[in-house]
């Protein structure tokens, strides 16, 4: 019988063998995407005693042409029900007063953490040396900082009135035909997602975690999101973690939480990757980061990423590239990133071997060649297959 997951009052996600998932096809693509993606998540279920009750819900093009909408309040509701849900790329409408689909339902389900596992794939055609020295999960915050849409435009009477007030009130010279953003980094955003990156890393066994911030310069707020960082170690965690000052430069058993500035770890993460592990950051320095490694392991395409809230259990699983409209209906493109971030919504919900499974399939699959367009025109002696192809290959290896 197919149930609800819910939450238990202890705060744990309670998943029947048969629970209902809300998805989202996409746009574009996600026309190809989805029904390979879903014949691989079936498959792996199922060899594990388990199956998923798909519950189609509307947001995007196909919203737009069936209600007029572009992200239904039912679509809303759906996810608020069900707590876990997934979704294909969609199309970022333009003028269409929603900023974008994504940032809406990250919004209104306060889905604070952005979690992007980087790891490499055998055989996967990467730009760098060593890309199996690479395996990082990025906590990016999702709700605050420059992406919280605080913004005026330039010669606006609001932008006139905010720089009067900031000169009057706090002696700032801005100059008058500037546009104004504001960049909040609350103590609550903080320690809530350094504390999910904290325990995630305790849950897996990881040896640090690093907390990326431009507070040399931004003081008062990546620079107290590296204070509030610290401060969790102490407070919440003093047992099973220790903090970069605390330390004399061994943890022991510990995990090691250290802190390291934003400009420095994207060269670091290139040139050292060994040393960096789980890391935790702010909005907009996780944004940057998160594409940057992508590219490191050749992953843009098959990148994973989920958003959510580990205190109401609500998790959003997603495609991380966009719609790309020129293949839409080919059957042509790689539904990895949709594939893997299947796998990373089975490990939320407990089911950690329907997850392992997709994941090593996957990989056999790529490592023996068999691949779509993107990859095969990168890999040398490549087998090139449609994208429902890549998706059935995935299953027989299950
Ligand atoms: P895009 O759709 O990600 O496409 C850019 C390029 O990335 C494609 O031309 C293709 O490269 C490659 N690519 C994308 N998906 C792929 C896949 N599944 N397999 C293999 N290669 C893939 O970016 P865009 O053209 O800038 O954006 C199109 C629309 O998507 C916009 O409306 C944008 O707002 C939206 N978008 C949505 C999301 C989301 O929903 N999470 C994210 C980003 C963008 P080649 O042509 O070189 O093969």
């Amino acid at each position: 019988m197919p149930e609800k997951i819910k939450m238990s009052p202890e705060g744990q996600l309670v998943v029947p063998d048969c629970p209902i998932v809300p998805f989202i096809e996409g746009d574009g693509t996600g026309v190809d995407i989805w029904p390979a993606s879903k014949m691989v998540f079936d498959a792996a279920a199922s060899a594990h005693g388990r199956s998923i009750e798909w519950k189609e819900v509307l947001a995007g093009e196909k919203a737009f042409r069936e209600t007029g909408e572009w992200l239904p309040a039912e679509t809303v509701q759906a996810f608020r029900d069900h707590l876990v849900g997934i979704k294909g790329p969609l199309t970022t409408p333009i003028g269409g007063g929603i900023r974008s689909l994504n940032v809406a339902l990250r919004q209104v389900l306060d889905l604070y953490v952005c979690l992007r596992p980087v790891k490499w794939f055998r055989g996967v055609p990467s730009p760098v040396r060593h890309p199996e020295k690479v395996d990082m999960v990025i906590f990016r915050e999702n709700t605050e900082d420059v992406y919280a849409g605080l913004e005026v435009a330039e010669g606006t009477p609001e932008a006139r009135k905010l720089i009067e007030y900031l000169h009057d009130q706090l002696g700032w010279n801005i100059r008058v035909d500037s546009g104004i953003g504001i960049k909040p980094v609350s103590e609550t955003g903080s320690k809530r997602l350094i504390r999910a990156a904290i325990q995630y890393a305790l849950d897996h066994n990881r040896k640090s975690v690093t907390l990326v911030h431009k507070g040399n310069i931004q003081k008062f707020t990546e620079g107290a999101f590296r204070a509030w960082g610290y401060e969790v170690v102490r407070d919440e965690f003093s047992d099973l973690a220790i903090g970069w000052d605390d330390c004399d430069g061994d943890p022991g058993k510990l995990l090691l939480v250290k802190d390291a500035i934003a400009d420095i770890t994207l060269q670091q993460v290139l040139t050292r990757p060994a040393e960096f592990d789980v890391i935790a950051t702010l909005n907009l320095n996780g944004d940057y980061l998160s594409d940057a490694l992508a590219a490191q392991v050749g992953g843009i395409g098959i990148a994973p990423g989920a958003n959510i809230n580990y205190m109401t259990g609500h998790g959003v699983f997603e495609a991380t590239h966009g719609t790309a409209p020129k293949y839409a209906g080919q059957d042509k493109v790689n539904p990895g990133s949709v594939i893997l971030s299947g796998a990373l919504m089975f490990e939320h919900l407990g089911w950690a071997d329907v997850a392992s499974s997709i994941v090593h399939a996957l990989e056999r699959t790529i490592a023996e060649k068999i691949v779509t367009y993107d990859f095969a025109r990168l890999t040398e002696g490549a087998h090139e297959v449609r994208c429902s192809e890549f998706a059935a290959a995935i299953v027989e290896r299950l």
